[in-house]
């Protein structure tokens, strides 16, 4: 679950805003986790199939932390020399990437990226492969790989204070035969504890233990805004405890879903037999039971998406009402808010559904369900018998062939478990002062073009635009890396148990969340680590954020001609802000509330405007039979599509005046679509394209090109597209 009301990031398969050890996170999501109102990714965040540019922790700092000094540290010369950079692509756009034997008015995404393409393998152990965000994430992997491993060694930098902790967790993580005993000695523990309950409320306990360990057990709860009331924090109940992708997964009747709910019920009668249940079989058969009443109590992803319909103050007294079968008190004083009051329910049908679960269920068989969710969260780091069991099942919704090797699982689970701790030196080795300047700047004019965009909109009053300007002015921009680091003093790393480090790390993670309830909102958090591969705007705190970790090439570089640093940074940057103006995002004001802040006449013209992008994105397969949900991507398709006009525009009033640019025959802005359009260069297994579409809020890459090239009257003078030809349709869709 998320903190926020609406969180919307960038990139495919990542959207997890929500930190990964931490307890409670709703049907699997990735996300990008499943956040009130999913901007969710798809598959079951594990190291063992992370998505292509998985999101990680995104534990956002103590504020007012004692003793934390200044940040970022200065680079250390002897320790920088020692992290070499792994070798980025050259500045601009990439003609070798191209295929001119493609008419870009008829499908520019394969003009821009054909070659590339054809060439470009999808490497075995990745569901798919894209030309920017895979990329860079390889490239990350590798910096922090130098810096963990230094770590680990006993040659931790100077400069951060938490970097041993960094070294221990890795080289814990590095060391398989300890995960084979160790950590399957911390698993059997919490078995044991499981099966120690013998009435509801030592359930509700378990039940909190397992949350603040970050098993997803039943339902999630965690910190957040109040959507009606932004300055207020308090605690959010939501839908979770599946553990196929999404709730539709239970129920759809093709041939495909069919193979996946009996490998999934397969998988879990493995991995119960694996430790131990003599019974296994029978038991993930109820296991199944459960989860299927529980996914038809759930909400879908397009209505998530709708932020009324995931607010429902119900408060403690209301919880206690709607679900009396569950010893909420015992629950949450065990998790560590026993005073909360209150409470937003995202799914009270949800609730009064676990409520007759837990009415009808008999002990036993509560009992198994929990020890399937304390399996399936420490799967990824128990022995090899697990880990490669747990990718049999996950194989199947990525398409990857082989596991990723030790090492990028590790650097992968040191993120998320310990993610500020090594952003912290990663961020001495990337942005320098210079490109964090460059990047403010460009920010600065892409919200020029918005303001000067909105005054020339037809459909909306006076009125309506005033408080639209009001909310533009403020936004509040973050780059790079946060202020103020997270200090993680208080967090006990060992090298025994890798579990036990995730649990820890869990709970501490959890523990930082829920003391945030009651108290201001603190607007220097991050919900992205530094070295992260994406960036987002929330809602609620009417923010955006672009980390360290997409401040690189391809996207960006101070070296890089302004053009292709506008199509892919400055496309990004207009991404996010229209996310502020989008069908969720539009229905927040400034102030980060939820409520009507346009007349009827404006919301209504509005909402003709998005049903056109709806439909249009509707038409577009992905794999096989399987069209896009026009309704799930529309708000992130709006950002696409109003993200290149802004792009556009502001890089027009940044090259005024000046003498044009010619790369290979290509003029300006034709280099910002080109160099847009390569960002999203990717190559998709089956398996993924399918996930993606079907859970994934984000349009595959092929249409977030097209689709949003083709509603861009800009792009059709730019390439001089006769009116017909595909990407210069005769009735575009223009929100913004
Ligand atoms: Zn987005």
């Amino acid at each position: 679950m998320r903190t926020d009301a609406v969180l919307l990031c960038l990139a495919v398969l990542s959207c997890r805003s929500t930190p990964a050890p931490k307890a409670p996170e709703p049907s699997p999501s990735a996300g990008p986790a499943a956040p009130e109102p999913a901007a969710a990714s798809s598959v079951p965040p594990s190291p063992a199939n992370p998505p292509a540019t998985q999101v990680t922790g995104a534990q956002p700092p103590v504020p007012n932390a004692a003793g934390q000094p200044e940040t970022p540290p200065a680079p250390v010369e002897a320790r920088t020399s020692a992290v070499e950079t792994p070798s980025a692509p050259p500045p601009g756009i990439d003609l070798s990437a191209l295929d001119r034997t493609v008419n870009p008015c008829n499908d520019f995404y394969r003009f821009a990226c054909g070659s590339w393409l054809a060439r470009t393998p999808i490497p075995e152990d990745r569901p798919q492969w894209g030309r920017a965000f895979s990329e860079v994430l390889g490239r990350n992997e590798k910096v922090l790989r130098q810096i963990v491993e230094q770590d680990a060694r006993g040659e931790p930098d100077p400069a951060n204070p938490f970097a041993g902790m960094v070294g221990d967790f890795y080289a814990t993580c590095m060391d398989e035969e300890k995960a084979e005993t160790a950590s399957f000695a911390t698993l059997q523990r919490e078995l044991q504890a499981i099966d120690r309950i013998e009435d509801p409320r030592a359930l509700a306990r378990r039940v909190a233990e397992l949350h603040r360990g970050g098993a997803r057990a039943f339902f999630g709860f965690a910190s957040r805004q109040d959507s009606r009331d932004a300055t207020h924090v308090i605690g959010g109940v939501d839908q979770g405890g599946l553990g196929l992708p999404d709730r539709d997964y239970y129920f759809r009747d093709d041939r495909k879903s069919q193979e996946l709910r009996g490998l999934y019920l397969d998988h879990v009668a493995r991995m119960l037999a694996m430790s131990g249940d003599p019974q296994a079989d029978a038991h993930a058969h109820r296991i199944f039971q459960m989860e299927t009443t529980l996914a038809r109590a759930s909400l879908d992803r397009v209505a998530r998406r709708d932020p009324y319909k995931v607010y429902h103050r119900l408060d403690r007294a209301g919880l206690l009402t709607v679900a009396p079968h569950f010893e909420w008190n015992d629950y949450f004083a065990i998790l560590g808010a026993a005073d909360v009051q209150a409470i937003n329910v995202t799914a009270p049908e949800f609730v009064r559904a676990l409520d007759g679960l837990l009415a009808r269920g008999n002990l036993d068989d509560l009992r198994t369900y929990l020890k399937w969710r304390a399996i399936e969260a420490a799967a990824d780091m128990l022995g090899a018998r697990f880990v490669d069991e747990r990718f049999r099942y996950t194989r199947a919704l990525t398409g990857a062939k082989v596991l990723l090797p030790r090492w990028k699982r590790c650097v992968q689970m040191t993120d998320r478990a310990l993610g500020e701790a090594l952003g912290r030196t990663f961020v001495t080795t990337t942005v320098g002062t210079e490109g964090k300047a460059m990047a403010k700047e460009m920010i600065v004019n892409i919200e020029r073009a918005f303001e000067a965009n909105l005054a020339t909109l037809g459909w909306m009053d006076d009125a309506a635009k005033k408080a639209s300007l009001y909310k533009l002015h403020k936004i509040d921009n973050k780059v790079a890396y946060p202020e103020r680091w997270r200090d993680y003093a208080k967090l006990q790393i060992g090298r025994e148990s890798l579990l036990e480090n995730v649990l820890s790390a869990a709970r501490f993670e959890t523990a930082r969340d829920l003391a945030k309830i009651g108290k201001p909102v603190d607007r220097g958090e991050w919900r992205m680590t530094p070295p992260t591969v994406n960036a987002y705007y929330s809602s609620s705190l009417n923010e955006m954020v672009f980390p360290a970790g997409i401040m690189q090439l391809p996207f960006f570089s101070p070296e890089a001609p302004v053009p292709s640093n506008y199509g892919g940074l400055g496309m990004v940057m207009g991404h996010e802000l229209t996310h502020g103006f989008d069908d969720q995002g539009r229905k927040f004001d400034g102030d980060g509330n939820l409520r009507e802040w346009w007349s009827p006449r404006v919301a209504k013209a509005y909402e003709q405007r998005a049903a056109c992008v709806a439909k249009q994105y509707d038409r577009y397969v992905a794999v096989d039979d399987v069209h896009l949900n026009g309704r799930l991507t529309l708000g992130e398709n709006i950002a696409d599509i109003g993200g290149m006009k802004l792009m556009i525009a502001a890089l027009r009033a940044k090259r005024q005046g000046q003498p044009p640019t010619n790369v290979g025959g290509f003029d300006d802005e034709q280099q910002a679509f080109i160099a847009f359009a390569q960002v999203w260069c990717t190559n998709y297994r089956p398996e993924a394209a399918r996930t993606q579409a079907l859970t994934n809020p984000h349009s595959t890459t092929q249409w977030r090109v097209n689709g949003s090239i083709s509603d861009n009257p800009d792009f059709a003078s730019a390439f001089k597209c006769a009116r017909g030809y595909p990407m210069a349709p005769a009735n575009r869709c223009t929100v913004w």
